[in-house]
């Protein structure tokens, strides 16, 4: 990495070696709160992909045969020398992203590392089944074995805690991979690679490509090298990739957009879920795919949760990143703040009242900021209830019963998160099991982001990430049919090995 007036300069890693870009063109990352140049990295184009994709297959067969406890070491050393570097990491990440250097971009780095900690634990726990054949000295061997080839397609709103998300299980399972990170903010997924350098990683195992989604994202999707897709990021870019993927039938971990509900019963401590309705609403300047994105409260509590909640917003602190007592930044992009304010704008016109925020602070004459917002008087089938907005704003609703809060729950193409606050385990209970989203928190914000598989329904994903079932999803199944006997009969094992078939051969 070279470094100038207008801040640091990247390559692009390819087969382990830093090289320029093809072309000659650069993408320039400005601070979303100064919107000063923060770095440059390389217009990457459909060739550096080729080239990317290459070096990763070339590498596959050479990192499988590695054991998976020997892989596992690697990032057991990456682990560290992230921990070694966490406040400048958080630092840049601040910078490059907007978020609250504390706690959130502090807190965002220690959930990368706790990524590299788990999965170098998971290197002795790679496990297969073995299960009962039909017939005597027989056996099935059910064997985890890597997929490939994995194209890794991270977003901007955590660009170090999805990169790691992406690379540990990959890495871990004997997978290569190609990295892609948002144009966004790319910066500190360099800093990750080079941690994977430094602690050993084989040359062309990771490789890191820079450039457009439709490009330089969809060579790495389309091309017969990758065997695996990855990607974080929006729904419509979902629906891409997954057509793009089907004309080679590839294996596809799809993390998309959410709605998530956040739904105040009768009985919940009000104090308490109003601080848990802020911060899961308005956490990383409200750009997080759980994030609470439309509020549901009982009839019985809502003007006193309003009241209670509007004062909460009111009193959140706008400002740097990087200073002490910062709890919203700004948006990550002019075109995030544009699609915020004309949300926001819809909503007022359809009768929507602003009871907080509702425009650009004047205030910041630089940056990307949006007041923390909140909108009563909305209804259920409007866009800012129905679509994602991934901005500061907030849409209160009430509910008359338990029907009524789960049909409106339910009432989304999306089915990612969910909140629910209340004292009566019964409603807990049922609701757990009625509110059709890939996971609920009850009484509590998220995220927890490893023991639990975190998975979207409906057009919120495929597959997930998180937990054994998410590494799984980086593995493949080899059935093994294993006659030890030293007897060898051909038989016509079927229906299913039962009697008759033999019998019958
Ligand atoms: P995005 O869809 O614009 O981009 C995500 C990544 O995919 C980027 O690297 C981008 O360059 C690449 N990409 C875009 N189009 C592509 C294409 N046609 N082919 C190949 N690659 C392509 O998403 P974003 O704006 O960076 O992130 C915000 C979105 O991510 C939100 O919708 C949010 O809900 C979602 N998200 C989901 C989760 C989850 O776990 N489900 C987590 C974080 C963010």
């Amino acid at each position: 990495m070279a470094t100038s007036q207008k801040g640091r300069v990247e390559k692009l890693f390819i087969g382990g070696k830093w090289v320029p870009g093809s072309a000659d063109g650069y993408i320039e990352r400005r601070n979303p709160a100064t919107e000063a140049v923060v770095g440059r990295v390389p217009r990457g184009t459909r060739e550096d992909a080729k080239a990317a994709l290459e070096a990763a297959a070339e590498s596959q067969d050479a990192w499988a045969a590695l054991p998976a406890p020997a892989r596992a070491k690697i990032l057991a050393r990456t682990r560290d020398i992230l921990e070694a570097r966490k406040d400048e990491l958080a630092r840049l990440l601040s910078q490059e992203q907007g978020k609250p250097l504390h706690p959130e971009a502090i807190g965002e780095i220690e959930g990368t590392i706790e990524h590299f900690d788990y999965f170098a634990g998971y290197g002795r726990r790679m496990e297969g089944t073995v299960v009962p054949s039909d017939y005597p000295d027989r056996t099935v061997l059910m064997l985890r074995l890597p997929v490939g080839v994995v194209a890794a397609l991270t977003p901007w709103n955590f660009p170090a805690a999805m990169v790691a998300r992406k690379l540990c299980p990959s890495l871990v399972a004997g997978n290569t991979v190609v990295l892609k990170p948002s144009s966004a903010t790319p910066l500190i997924a360099y800093e990750i690679v080079r941690a994977l350098e430094k602690a050993g990683l084989p040359r062309g195992v990771v490789n890191l490509v820079t450039g457009p989604g439709e490009e330089v994202g969809d060579e790495l999707v389309r091309n017969p090298l990758s065997n695996l897709i990855t990607i974080t990021g929006s729904t419509e870019a979902g629906k891409k990739v997954m057509e793009a993927a089907s004309a080679h039938v590839k294996r596809l971990v799809l993390e998309l957009g959410g709605k998530a509900p956040f739904i105040v019963w009768k009985d919940a401590d009000l104090d308490q879920a109003v601080r848990a309705a802020v911060f899961a609403r308005f956490w990383n300047a409200g750009q997080t795919c759980i994030n609470s994105e439309r509020t549901y409260v009982h009839e019985d509590v809502y003007e006193a949760f309003t009241r209670k909640y509007t004062q909460a917003v009111k009193a959140l602190r706008l400002g740097d990143p990087l200073a002490e007592g910062t709890d919203i930044g700004p948006l990550v992009s002019p075109d995030q703040r544009e699609k915020t304010e004309a949300a926001v704008q819809e909503a007022v016109h359809q009768g929507a009242k602003v009871l907080a925020g509702g425009s650009r602070p004047p205030a910041f004459k630089k940056g990307y900021y949006y007041e923390p917002t909140v909108l009563g008087d909305v209804e259920q089938g409007w866009d800012i209830v129905q679509d994602e907005v991934f901005g500061p704003v907030s849409p209160l609703l009430s509910f008359r019963d338990f029907d009524e809060a789960i049909r409106y729950a339910n009432d989304s193409r999306y089915g990612l998160a969910s909140y629910l606050f209340t004292k009566d385990a019964g409603v807990a209970m049922r609701a757990a099991h009625a509110i059709k989203f890939g996971e609920t928190y009850i009484n509590q914000t998220g995220p927890e982001l490893l023991q639990g598989y975190h998975t979207g329904w409906r057009e919120s994903g495929l597959g997930g990430e998180g937990s054994r079932y998410g590494a799984e999803g980086y593995t493949q199944i080899k059935t093994v049919y294993w006659n030890y006997s030293g007897d060898l009969q051909v038989d016509y094992l079927f229906p299913y090995g039962s009697k008759a078939g033999r019998s019958g051969a």
